[in-house]
């Protein structure tokens, strides 16, 4: 399935009605805004930013008046375009690295989302920036997931920091943290324990690994498919553990697109990566024009 592709056809259903304007008024636009309305609760986006949204975007549309070339369907998908950039944090967000010595990059995140898969692709990521990597396995409940990293690493060629299953996922990250320091490696990722839902236990755990660590980014790894549930869930991990901001994984599945629009302002943080397939090089930054050219269609 196209991504988005029922949230773009939607919205084209609005546009589709302004054929033969000559301007955008009060009157014409308030069917196409139900229709935007309606578009993007289907997509799953959480129901004050739709409030909000279609609320913006009429007060402009009614606003614009005549533009001479222009016409009414266009500007208002111009429109549309411009608040969805605005909405997705307009600005691609960067990565913030430590001014010197060893960045540190945590990665939360419930099981199964991709967090794992993240931290290599990451690690590859930086290594084409030019960045030595080293991925700390903090991850003690499934041995499963510390082989799965160490393949990982072999694959991207970045060495991973292990000691089993018996050591406490804080000290673990302490202490690699430090074998980075001595190496002399730029950037190191940790990797922590998932869970099927948010516990006291988990977030106990982030907080002292992130204590342990004093990162300059703490990502929640979150996965499309959920929808504004993601959203909810960065909201939450940030008032708990306090995070920088959010990678949104399986963006090449059938996400309806309710995550990637809801997630900045419901949480207030950034979604700073994408992943959009299984592949290592499938990460990318999350660059808000872009996707909103792509839901436009
Ligand atoms: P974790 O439990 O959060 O560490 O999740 P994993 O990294 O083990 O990933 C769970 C599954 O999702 C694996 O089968 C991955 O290949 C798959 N996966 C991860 N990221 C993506 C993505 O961006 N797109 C797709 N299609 N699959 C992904």
């Amino acid at each position: 399935a196209e991504m988005f592709g029922q949230l773009t056809s939607g919205l084209e259903a609005a546009w589709s009605k302004l054929k033969g304007e000559e301007v955008l008024t009060k009157e014409n636009i308030a069917e196409p805004m139900r229709d935007i309305r309606r578009a993007l609760l289907e997509a799953d986006v959480s129901l004050p930013v739709v409030r909000r949204f279609v609320q913006t975007v009429s007060d402009q549309a009614a606003g614009v008046g005549l533009i001479r070339g222009v016409k009414p369907d266009q500007q208002l998908v111009k429109i549309v375009h411009d608040e969805l950039v605005k909405l997705m944090g307009g600005e691609v967000s960067d990565l913030v690295f430590s001014k010197s010595g060893t960045t540190v990059i945590l990665l939360a995140g419930l099981q199964g989302v991709g967090k794992t898969t993240v931290c290599a692709k990451l690690a590859f990521y930086l290594k084409k920036l030019g960045k030595s990597c080293m991925m700390i396995a903090a991850d003690v409940y499934r041995p499963a997931a510390i082989d799965q990293l160490m393949i990982l690493g072999d694959q991207v060629g970045v060495p991973v920091y292990k000691e089993g299953t018996e050591v406490k996922p804080s000290q673990i990250a302490r202490n690699g943290l430090e074998e980075a320091i001595k190496r002399r490696i730029d950037v190191v990722i940790v990797d922590t324990a998932g869970r099927l839902q948010i516990d006291k236990a988990m977030m106990d755990e982030l907080k002292q690994v992130k204590q342990a660590t004093n990162p300059t980014e703490v990502f929640l790894v979150v996965d499309a498919m959920t929808g504004q549930e993601a959203a909810a869930l960065v909201t939450t991990f940030n008032i708990e553990i306090g995070i920088t901001g959010a990678i949104l994984t399986k963006l090449d599945g059938d996400s309806r697109g309710g995550a990637a629009l809801s997630v900045r302002e419901v949480s207030g943080k950034p979604i700073k990566l994408v992943g959009r397939g299984e592949r290592l090089e499938d990460l990318e930054p999350f660059y808000p024009d872009r996707m909103a050219g792509r839901i436009l269609g």
